[in-house]
């Protein structure tokens, strides 16, 4: 199949095998990642195989360029076009509640019109209660919570979040239980043989796979970088996904710590600027632009021949998404003081709530499938008895 992404659902599947077993045969790349090593252990591909796999890959590239297979050969391999085709789909086949799986299909479109019509929302009810312009800053009035009451905020996103929360779990649990997990012991592709160790060998493989996680370590590829546009090989992907989220971070601390100035100390925003909240809220909001940035110009300048144009509105969605909340944190800070602090603010909560509703049905989840398939690789190491094989 030239173009995998020209294939139905079945197709996509059918192609992953016929890869997979290729590979297998071949195990030039089993040096480069995860992925490789993982498929050496089988010698049949079950669709969970296939859909793990695909949620190992953190589509570094190494295996395209280094593949002497890949298109204009006949074999026409390109492990990462099929792959992110499969990964998009083990997040629809496995969403909670079921029926919410079609929202993955022109997932760009559906959470573009999500997020702006939850930004819509709040602008709207904020404007409707008549907010007027924020009081100066030493009168104590101009606080976030005078324009949306803390516990209203509380109560909508931490209903939003909890429930994205569960579904997400839930979608997990799915695809964690179609990868192999019986409930009885984990156990190898042949059905027969149980993981050793009990609790202490499944806290060592948790403890393995939160780190393999948090470095992305299958970003490193073979260990000389990705090739993240084209045949040079960088580290730039992988940092600035770190960057982006370290933002991330740091935006949430920024959060609690201004709840906590307001419930605990008593001190009502708007914050000085070399306030905690405010100095975590701007570092963390400029990294987030700075990577989310670099990730877009990765993105758009790339080779597009390893792409799988059907996930890439997803991905562009995502980055959008952050992108917003990124810029309408910094603008909140920098209009806090001022009659535009409270649409500056609704903005920002619509877009914080979009990426808290949408979060199990949009890119985002790929953090959690994935983290679920490095547990299973670091389980399954321990089964085959070494650490790295
Ligand atoms: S991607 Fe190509 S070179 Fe790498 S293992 Fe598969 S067939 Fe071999
Ligand atoms: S992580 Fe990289 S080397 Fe491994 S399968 Fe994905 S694209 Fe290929």
């Amino acid at each position: 199949m030239p173009n995998a992404d020209n294939a139905g659902p079945d197709a996509v599947t059918a192609e992953a095998r016929r890869i997979m077993e290729l590979c297998n045969i071949c195990r030039y790349c089993n040096g480069y990642c995860a992925v490789f090593r993982a498929a050496a252990r089988r010698r049949r591909f079950s669709d969970g195989d296939l859909q793990y796999l695909a949620n190992l890959c953190h589509d570094c590239r190494n295996c395209y360029y280094a593949c002497q297979y890949a298109p204009p050969h006949p074999f026409a391999i390109n492990v990462p076009q099929t792959l992110a085709l499969l990964r998009h789909r083990s997040w629809r086949d496995h969403a909670w509640p079921q029926p919410m799986g079609q929202y993955f299909h022109r997932n760009g479109l559906a959470v573009g019109v999500v997020t702006l019509a939850l930004v819509a929302v709040m602008v709207a009810l904020v404007a409707a209660q008549g907010a007027g312009p924020a009081p100066a800053a030493d009168d104590g009035a101009g606080a976030f919570y005078g324009v949306v009451p803390w516990g209203a905020m509380v109560a909508v996103a931490g209903l939003a979040l909890g429930w994205s929360l569960l579904a997400l779990g839930m979608s997990v649990a799915a695809f964690w239980r179609s990868t192999g997990w019986r409930g009885t012991g984990w156990r190898g592709t042949d059905g027969a043989r149980p993981a050793p160790g009990g609790a202490s060998a499944l806290i060592a493989a948790l403890a393995e796979a939160g780190r393999d996680a948090l470095t992305l370590r299958n970003l490193g590829g073979g260990g000389v970088g990705c090739n993240d546009r084209d045949e040079g090989f960088s580290t730039a992907r992988r940092r600035l996904h770190h960057v982006m989220l370290a933002g991330l971070a740091l935006c949430l601390a920024s959060t609690v710590t201004a709840s906590a100035y307001d419930h605990v100390l008593g001190l009502v925003a708007p914050y000085p600027l070399l306030s905690l909240p405010v100095v975590l809220g701007t570092l963390g909001g400029a990294a987030m632009v700075v990577g989310l940035a670099g990730l877009a110009w990765i993105k758009a300048t790339r080779d597009p021949v390893p792409d799988a144009p059907a996930t890439l509105g997803a991905d562009w969605a995502l980055l959008g998404q952050l992108f917003l909340v990124a810029t309408s944190g910094l603008a909140l800070l920098a209009l806090r003081a001022t009659p535009a602090m409270a649409p500056a603010l609704a903005i920002h909560l619509g877009a914080v709530l979009a990426l808290f509703v949408t979060l199990p049905y949009c890119k985002l989840a790929h953090g959690a499938f994935r983290a679920a398939a490095l547990l299973r690789a670091a389980v399954e190491r321990r089964v085959a008895g070494r650490l790295k094989p």
